[in-house]
């Protein structure tokens, strides 16, 4: 009896999510590059399902059931390419190739059309969650065509996370959108860490509070607005102690992050398409400094900080406070990102229901948090909102938050404890609903050095020129 699907790279996450393929009770093809990993994987698993396992790449094709449809979950890049083009010489017209990988979504595109022209249905699929996600249920983001998700919709459905009966999975948009999708969650992800850390950071430095302290802090915080994923594992890791040296265990961890470079695409992407996702390129830029140690060293020699800290008066209002700014914040920092994904979807031809994204990292996904409802809800009700700021839900919030916001970034600047995310978020609100924009000057500017003309506040869409060097007349352009 053929199989009904198949999973080819058999590491952490390929594995589980044949795994969890089996434990829904597809008949699953599984194969890996080195034999070893196959054996090991039906020899520890076998019992939890129906598994058929090849050795090689002909035999696992051999083995798919037609219209054939394979999940290739190895290394994102050249690995990839060289599995795809393995498997579409094996392959029929019809058949189905899926990538889970971490795939750049400009690869996803080029791999689609080359594979189309072949008969070949290919499917860019971001899948999040890590480990524990592939085994028990992920977030999963499907691009390819509407007529493949036809075909696959119910497998990827069925093993995805659920939340209120409602599958993390629907399909993105065509070619590249789901890898795109992956990208942005990705950078918000980055972008949320951040804010967590600069929360943790001015708890610490300013209300001079320990991680115990602040475990409980984030606790409770995990019963309101903010109730996520990341807060809740930032209680566990700040309440952890060192086996070895009794010290709080964050305080013995080096502090460099490092990063794999999707945030750093997303803000890539984002500078190409002219959207400001300030708040996820401070994540990636203040994963960068942490890294740059011999700098920060020579630095910390002769840079000091301000000569008196102001001291905080109520701690309990300074906690507050900074879970507003968190709050605001990360508003932002979403409202960026969708941005970018509504840009992306105009510029590459993708329709992405916006709110349905939200719906899908409601579960199994790294960024699963509550209030991911309020941006679905915000899209429900106009789904060409020119931002998520505006919605009322997150006006009457950012709006709410906006004195604790502001007291907490004078707090930082006045302590010297670095708060970019926390700053840049505010920044963007206030030159958002800024009247008048210094930008006017800018184009000034531009204009005197180089004639690169400007447009009047009172003259519609035409162009000027003003003579600078000559009698500063002011010309047509
Ligand atoms: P790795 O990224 O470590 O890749 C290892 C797998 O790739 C092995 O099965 C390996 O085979 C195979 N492989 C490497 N090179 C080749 C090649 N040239 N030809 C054939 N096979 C090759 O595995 P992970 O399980 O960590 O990740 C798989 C994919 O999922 C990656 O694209 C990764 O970016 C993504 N990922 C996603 C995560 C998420 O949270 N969504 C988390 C982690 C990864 P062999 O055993 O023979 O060496």
């Amino acid at each position: 009896q053929k199989a009904r699907i198949g999973v080819t790279g058999l590491a952490v996450m390929g594995s589980n999510l044949a795994r969890n393929l089996a434990r829904h009770g597809f008949r699953v093809a599984v194969h890996n590059r080195s034999a070893a990993k196959t054996k090991a994987l039906v020899e520890q698993y076998g019992s939890e399902g129906e598994f058929v396992p090849a050795e090689t790449t002909a035999d696992f094709v051999q083995s798919l059931q037609k219209p054939r449809q394979v999940i290739i979950m190895v290394k994102a890049g050249g690995p990839t390419d060289a599995v795809i083009d393995e498997l579409a010489e094996l392959m029929e017209p019809g058949d189905m190739i899926v990538d889970g990988g971490n795939a750049h979504f400009a690869d996803t595109r080029r791999r689609e059309k080359a594979l189309k022209e072949r008969g070949l249905h290919f499917v860019g699929t971001g899948i999040s969650g890590g480990e524990e996600g592939a085994l028990n249920g992920p977030s999963i983001m499907p691009g390819g065509s509407a007529e493949s998700y036809q075909h696959l919709g119910p497998v990827l459905e069925a093993i995805a996370a659920q939340v209120d009966g409602v599958p993390c999975c629907t399909h993105v948009g065509e070619d590249g959108a789901g890898h795109f999708v992956k990208m942005v969650h990705n950078g918000i992800e980055y972008a949320d860490m951040q804010l967590i850390a600069e929360a943790f950071d001015l708890l610490t430095n300013v209300a001079g509070m320990t991680p115990a302290e602040i475990a409980d802090v984030f606790r409770s915080w995990n019963t309101g607005d903010l109730e996520s994923y990341l807060v809740e594992i930032t209680a566990e890791v700040l309440g952890h102690v060192d086996a070895a040296t009794g010290k709080p265990f964050v305080e013995i961890i080096a502090d460099q992050a490092e990063q794999k470079g999707t945030g750093r695409w997303t803000v890539q992407e984002a500078l190409e398409l002219g959207v400001p996702v300030t708040g996820i390129a401070e994540a990636v830029f203040a994963r960068s400094l942490s890294g740059h140690v011999g700098q920060r060293a020579a630095a910390q020699k002769v840079l000091p900080g301000p000569s008196s800290k102001p001291s905080i008066a109520d701690r309990d209002a300074f906690v507050e406070d900074v879970r507003q700014a968190l709050y605001a914040s990360k508003v932002v920092a979403y409202a960026q990102g969708f941005d970018e994904i509504r840009t992306a979807a105009d510029t590459y031809g993708w329709q992405i229901d916006l709110g349905s994204m939200a719906t899908i990292w409601r579960g199994g996904c790294i960024i699963r948090a509550r209030f991911l409802n309020r941006i679905k809800d915000a899209y429900d009700k106009d789904g060409s909102l020119p931002s998520l700021l505006v919605d009322e839900y997150f006006a009457d919030a950012v709006i709410k938050a906006q004195e604790s916001w502001r007291r907490v970034v004078v707090a930082a600047t006045g302590a010297g404890v670095p708060a970019p995310g926390f700053s840049s978020a505010l920044s963007y609100y206030d030159a958002l609903r800024a009247e008048r924009l210094p930008a006017a000057l800018i184009q000034g500017l531009r204009d005197f050095f180089g004639a690169h003309t400007y447009r009047r506040v009172d003259k519609g869409d035409a162009s000027f020129h003003t003579l600078w060097s000559a009698d500063r007349t002011e010309q047509n352009a």
